[in-house]
């Protein structure tokens, strides 16, 4: 049995090298319900869930405009699931 395990092996820190950070993310609402957002898989958008709204974002900066809201659906895949 190899005793080497590679060190934080569940966490999946990858860091912030692209696309925008995480403490932006959790200061960032829904402008509409206040909600909660989540990045889309490509890092192209956010997402609130309850208003089914996507928020472009646009050279790193997000557009949280609800006028500027995209409706989202489930096709388009979002990082927590
Ligand atoms: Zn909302």
């Amino acid at each position: 049995m190899p005793l080497l395990k590679k060190r934080g092996g569940l966490k999946k820190l990858r860091g912030s090298a692209m696309g925008i950070k995480k403490e932006l993310l959790d200061i960032l609402a829904c402008p509409k319900c206040k909600g909660d957002l989540v990045l889309t898989l490509e890092e192209d958008g956010l997402v609130c869930k309850n208003c089914k709204l996507l928020y472009e974002i646009r050279e790193d900066i997000p557009v949280m405009l609800i006028d500027e809201a995209k409706e989202w659906n489930e096709t388009i895949k979002t990082k927590d699931n």
